[in-house]
This record gives C-alpha cells, sequence and structure tokens, in this order.
C-alpha cells in the first residue's frame, strides 16, 4: 500500500525526525489558511502516489498568503504528469503547505529490502533531489550501503559511517545519524516494504530535514496496523482494482486488449506471455485465486467486462481445488446477466472438466472452445483484432 507524503511525515515525526512546518488542504481555502497560519514564504506540493512531482509541475513555491493561493488553485484539480504516472497522470486531490527551508544540500536516503543478504539495506547518497534511479545506473559509487538486521536496526556506528560518507559536517552528523536510526526504526516498526527520504536537506544553519518522504506498506501486514490501514487513499487506485479487492480477486490493470481470467499466479503470468508470443496484449492479471467460488467468478467476470479496452476474453483454467464446473456455471450465469457482448475463448483442464464443457455447450451461449494454451491465446487474439 503507498500512501501520501504527508502521511509518510507524520509517521516519520513520530520517530523524531525533523520535518519542515505544513499541513494537508482539501481546498484552495484551506490552503490559504494553512499558509497564513505558517506565515511567510511557502511550498504548495500536489499530494499523489507518484515521485517526480516537482519536474512535472506540481511542487510550487510561493512568496506570501496570496501567491500560496495562486499555486493551490493551480495544482489543486490539474492532471500531474511525472515519469512515475505515465501519460495518463493522476487527478490532484490533496495538497502539502509546508514551510520553504533555507537548503544547502539535497541528499538522499532509503531503506530496501535485501533478498539476496536477507537483511534491510540502509542507502544514502550525496547526489540526492533528483532521480535515484538515474544516480544508480550512471554513478551507483555515489550511493554507500550499511546492511542491518531488522531486529537490532542501524547501529549509531553504521549510521555516522555514512553521515561522513555523504559529506554532512561534523557538527550535524549527529543529528544525521539519529535520523537515519530513527527511519530505520519506522521502516520496521510499520512494516513498510520502502521507504526513502528524497530529499533529505541540511540547511544553511545546519539541521538535518526531511523535505519529501516515500513509504510503502506491505499489504500483508495491515492486518496487524489498523492505524496505518486508515491512511489508504482510494482515489489514488484504480477504480476497478479497488473493486476487485473487496472481492478477494487479485487484479491488476495493464494496457492490452485482451481480458484474463485465471486461477492461480503462475498461470496468470503464463498465460499473459502466450498471449504476448502469440501477437496480443493483455488488458489485466487476473488472479481468481484457487478457491474461487461461483460468486467470485461473477464479479471477476463484471470487472472484465467494465474495462473499456478489453475487445476479447480468454479464460484460462486448471480446475483443481475451483472446479471446471463451477467455473463454467459462474460464466454462464455472468454471460447472461450482464448481456455478455465479447467474444469469448476458454480453456480448461481439471477436475469435473466434462461437466464444465457440458454447462458450456447447452447454455446456448457463443464460447469458443480452446484445445491447449497456444490454441487459446492464438485464438483470442484473432478475436480481439
Ligand atoms: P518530488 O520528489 O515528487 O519531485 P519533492 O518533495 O522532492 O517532490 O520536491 C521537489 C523539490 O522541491 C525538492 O528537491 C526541493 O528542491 C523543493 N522543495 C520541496 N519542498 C521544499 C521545502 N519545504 N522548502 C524548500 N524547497 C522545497
Ligand atoms: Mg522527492
Amino acid at each position: 500500500m503507498k500512501i501520501h507524503e504527508y502521511q509518510a511525515k507524520q509517521i516519520l515525526a513520530k520517530y523524531g525526525v525533523p520535518v519542515p512546518r505544513g499541513r494537508m488542504a482539501l481546498s484552495v481555502e484551506e490552503a490559504l489558511q494553512v499558509a497564513e497560519e505558517l506565515g511567510g514564504r511557502v511550498v504548495v506540493k500536489a499530494q499523489i502516489h507518484a515521485g517526480g512531482r516537482g519536474k512535472g509541475g506540481g511542487v510550487k513555491l510561493a512568496a506570501d498568503a496570496a501567491a500560496a493561493t495562486a499555486a493551490a488553485s493551480q495544482i489543486l484539480g490539474m492532471t500531474l504528469v511525472t515519469h512515475q504516472t505515465g501519460p495518463e497522470g493522476r487527478l490532484v486531490q490533496r495538497l502539502l503547505i509546508e514551510e520553504t527551508l533555507p537548503i544547502a544540500k539535497e541528499l538522499y536516503l532509503g531503506i530496501v529490502l535485501d533478498r539476496a543478504q536477507g537483511k534491510l539495506v540502509m542507502m544514502a547518497s550525496a547526489a540526492g533531489g533528483m532521480d535515484i534511479e538515474h544516480v544508480a545506473a550512471t554513478t551507483p559509487e555515489l550511493i554507500l550501503n550499511e546492511a542491518f538486521e531488522p531486529a537490532t536496526g542501524l547501529m549509531g556506528w553504521q549510521a555516522r559511517k555514512l553521515a561522513f560518507g555523504i559529506g554532512i559536517p561534523a557538527a550535524s552528523v549527529n543529528a544525521a545519524a539519529k535520523t537515519m536510526q530513527a527511519l530505520a526504526k519506522a521502516y520496521v516498526d510499520t512494516d513498510a516494504s520502502l521507504a526513502e527520504i528524497n530529499p533529505l536537506v541540511l540547511t544553511e544553519d545546519g539541521r538535518v530535514v526531511a523535505l519529501d518522504a516515500k513509504f510503502n506498506i506491505d499489504d500483508n501486514a495491515l492486518y496487524r496496523h489498523k492505524d496505518l490501514a486508515e491512511l489508504r487513499d482510494l482515489n489514488e487506485e484504480d477504480p476497478l482494482e479497488v473493486e476487485a479487492s473487496k472481492f478477494g480477486l487479485n487484479y491488476i490493470k495493464l494496457d492490452g486488449t485482451v481480458g484474463c481470467m485465471v486461477n492461480g499466479a503462475g498461470l496468470a503470468m503464463a498465460t499473459m506471455d502466450i498471449i504476448k508470443y502469440a501477437g496480443g496484449s493483455p488488458a489485466n492479471f487476473l488472479d481468481v485465486g484457487g478457491g474461487a467460488n461461483k460468486d467470485q467468478i461473477r464479479n471477476a467476470f463484471r470487472i472484465l467486462m467494465d474495462d473499456k479496452s478489453v475487445k476479447a476474453v480468454l479464460i484460462n483454467i486448471f480446475g483443481g481445488i475451483l472446479r471446471c464446473d463451477t467455473l463454467a456455471a459462474g460464466v454462464v450465469d455472468a454471460s447472461r446477466e450482464l448481456g455478455m457482448n465479447l467474444p469469448l475463448v476458454i480453456r480448461m483442464e481439471g477436475t469435473n472438466v466434462e461437466e464444465g464443457r457440458r454447462i458450456l455447450r447447452e447454455s446456448g451461449l457463443n464460447f469458443t472452445v480452446a484445445d491447449g494454451m497456444k490454441d487459446a491465446a492464438e485464438k483470442v487474439v484473432a478475436l480481439a483484432r
């Protein structure tokens, strides 16, 4: 689960990381109010679940409250396009208004799980502020790493080593080290899968402050973080993905034309590959799960139908716990209920496959039954054209 910058900063602040004074605003009026409270120069920042906002015009400095109002009315409601949003961009529905700081240096801090080492890794770089992926690709020597155990956290000496390594002056090293240790603790405590402060700034008066913050929380851990689960902003998620999650379906929208309904993530991946191999392109990843019931099948089908870019549907099921007859009955019901008018190719094998085929045959609906995965992919790609 992704969260907004202002929410990530609230978490960091709880752990003792200095963040700029500021508040979230949902309207231009609120933005003005916050700017007046803060007084002086402020920055108006679009809150979307994507980075690169600065370059895309989603971060604006304002000399006073009047300028902040103008910036807020420009940014709120705009479709912000950044290298992380894709060309369609993202509608801005929230703002963060905060004080500006006199920046002397922009640095980078980030934590990821290193699966090879089986440890967490704190990354730090003097090349902060810009695209860290670019730094990693072109000048990897500018990114320093310290691996640490979640149970012990980042050690003081490791944090100081990183702080000195990225050129923090001696007078500010302790503050920077404390921030790194706090970030590490916040990461572990929240069951984060990614945490980043980019930029972490060194101010002209020697303070170390988190100017931007990003946290991704592991969805599988949300059951033990009720307070974090509440930070979810459904406006930032694809409506069909939100709908699918209500029914326990693993659905991810993609940009092709072949709708896919598959059971099991591995089979779903293989299905997407073979559609590509046949010259087509999948409209989604959809894993209905190993033990889907009739109701889930019906809802999965409805979600596929709601995607306007779908031109043909491929149902590829291996009947194990989910039996082929349950699937067939679900598909037939859903087709009738929704007035299905898209070409549909079905490939199924496994438990009760004969019964499943009979249900499809006797339904009178127009299905193409495929013989094997390759045949299914070729047929559905041809129909989607
Ligand atoms: P993004 O990473 O999405 O582009 P950031 O929050 O990193 O957004 O902001 C982009 C840039 O805007 C920062 O690198 C910094 O130079 C400037 N900036 C952001 N917040 C402030 C602030 N409170 N005071 C001064 N400059 C800021
Ligand atoms: Mg940033």
